[in-house]
């Protein structure tokens, strides 16, 4: 049996190694043929399962990636500005289709023109020779590997190598993917090819890049595990000037990475019931332009034009993390309605950036059981108890609910029946207050004074944790 048979024999469910030949037979049938590709290869080469299939079509990609959605009952995406489709196959995984590409690069750091070429021509234009090695579907030559830059070899050596001088000059986000792998693999960039990237940094070829391409690839250093690596080697190419010319790597910036990790990996093994997925990647980045202005961050969250709900979390952390951590640390106690208020709406991942930063381990802590704890208590009561009991609806439910909600907090309230008592009560309190009588000491608030602007509805008993949009 050949190699490429026995890695996928070893590396895949049955169900794969089926779908890749078939996929093959849909191709000679439509008078095509289909290569599996890139990363898909190395992968596999390397033992390292990756349920993302790459396939490259000598021929309609596109058409091709229809009829193969349509035969297994996939689900289909074009991207019309690649001119690539993915096809999703349940419970298996994904194919990524595209054609047989010749790349012609016009212009430096420029897109380049592309047309249908050979399979050899598609191999050529990829970043390194790890990534450029192909294995037909065909079932003639099922398993052959196409390996024309020693690929295989430099996988085996643990060697990252350009295929040519002007890899870096045709494409510079080439620098990032060749650090991103060195170090995921622990590989080395060879010299030849770190001298060429030396010379693409010289010249500035990153700023000559369209932005948004080099934001994806500085999420992607960002998403790996344990990105302080990939960051300490850019840094040592000279190639973190690209976000902001200011930006070093001190060891501040290093400790805080770790704390970062330490943070997640917290979070990682809490056993909350709705976790939620965090953008591990953008608090990495807040780690790592933590030391430049608040305005600088705006800049760069313009320059590189990040969503506008990811830019918002970076201002959020920046704006309030001192104020924050203040409060938090403060000796003595916090009830944990006050530290409910406090962390309340704040997105999880600008929540663990408060933990990675803080240098108090009472900031930690109520950070902790806001995130564990307090986040997850909800009322039982709902706006139809309230009307109910006879209170019409308004403005002023929402500060009835949140009062009820604080007592839950505090342990003052457990059952539904003791939540209704308690709103009741506070209504009473509420109607007299603003007739300008008594006023109750032990809030930490004002009455009816919503700091936050709009916070929940009248309806809205289950205070979740999302909108809170501060930024
Ligand atoms: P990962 O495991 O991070 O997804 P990958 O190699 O599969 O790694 P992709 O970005 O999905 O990464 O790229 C798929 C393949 O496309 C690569 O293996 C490489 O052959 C090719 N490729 C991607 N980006 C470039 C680039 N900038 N220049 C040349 N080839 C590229």
């Amino acid at each position: 049996m050949d190699l490429i048979t026995t890695k996928i024999r070893r590396a895949f469910p049955e169900k794969m190694a089926d779908l890749l030949r078939f996929s093959g037979r849909l191709a000679v049938e439509m008078g095509y043929t289909a290569f599996a590709v890139g990363g898909f290869i190395r992968d596999l080469l390397l033992g390292v399962q990756n349920l993302d299939v790459d396939m490259v079509i000598e021929g309609n990609a596109i058409e091709y990636a229809k009829r193969l959605s349509k035969e297994l009952c996939g689900v289909y995406v074009y991207h019309k500005r690649f001119g690539t489709a993915t096809v999703f196959i349940p419970s298996l995984g994904r194919i990524d289709i595209a054609m047989t590409r010749t790349e012609i690069y016009e212009r430096p750091a420029a897109l380049p023109t592309v047309r249908l070429g050979p399979i050899e021509n598609d191999l050529y234009r990829r970043d390194f020779t790890i990534n450029a090695m192909a294995f037909s579907l065909d079932r003639r030559h099922f398993g052959e590997l196409l390996d024309p830059f020693n690929g295989r070899k430099d996988l085996k050596e643990g060697i990252i190598r350009a295929l040519h001088d002007l890899s870096f000059v045709d494409d510079p986000t080439r620098i990032f993917r060749a650090v991103r792998f060195e170090q995921r693999f622990d590989f080395r960039i060879e010299p030849h090819t770190e001298n060429l990237i030396k010379k693409a940094v010289g010249l500035k070829m990153v700023d000559r890049t369209q932005k948004q391409r080099i934001r994806e690839e500085l999420i992607s250093i960002l998403s790996e595990d344990r990105p302080l690596k990939a960051v300490r080697r850019l840094s040592e190419l000279n190639e973190l000037r690209f976000i902001d010319p200011d930006l070093k790597l001190k060891n501040s910036t290093v400790s805080l990475f770790n704390s970062a990790d330490e943070a997640l990996a917290w979070y990682d093994n809490t056993h909350i019931s709705r976790r939620h997925a965090l953008e591990c990647w953008l608090i990495y980045l807040a780690v790592l332009i933590d030391d430049l202005s608040p305005a600088k961050i705006k800049k760069i969250c313009g320059d590189f034009v990040f969503k506008k709900a990811d830019a918002a979390k970076l201002v959020s952390y920046k704006k309030n993390e001192k104020r924050i951590s203040a409060v938090l640390s403060k000796k003595g106690k916090l009830k944990p309605s006050q530290v409910y208020e406090h962390l309340e709406g704040f997105p999880y991942e600008v929540m663990i950036m408060f933990m990675a930063k803080t240098r108090s381990q009472t900031a930690r802590r109520r950070i902790m059981s806001y995130i564990t704890k307090y986040a997850h208590v909800k009322l039982d009561l709902r706006g139809d108890d309230l009307k109910k009991a006879g209170m019409e609806p308004g403005p002023h439910f929402k500060e009835i609910i949140r009062r009820t909600l604080h007592a839950k907090l505090d342990g003052r309230v457990k059952t539904k029946n003791e939540e209704l008592g308690f709103a009741v009560k506070t209504r009473r309190y509420h109607n007299g207050n603003k007739a300008g009588t008594h006023r109750k000491r032990d809030e930490g608030y004002n009455f009816g004074d919503n700091q936050r602007g709009d916070k929940g509805s009248p309806d809205r008993l289950r205070h979740g944790n999302e909108g809170r949009g501060d930024a």
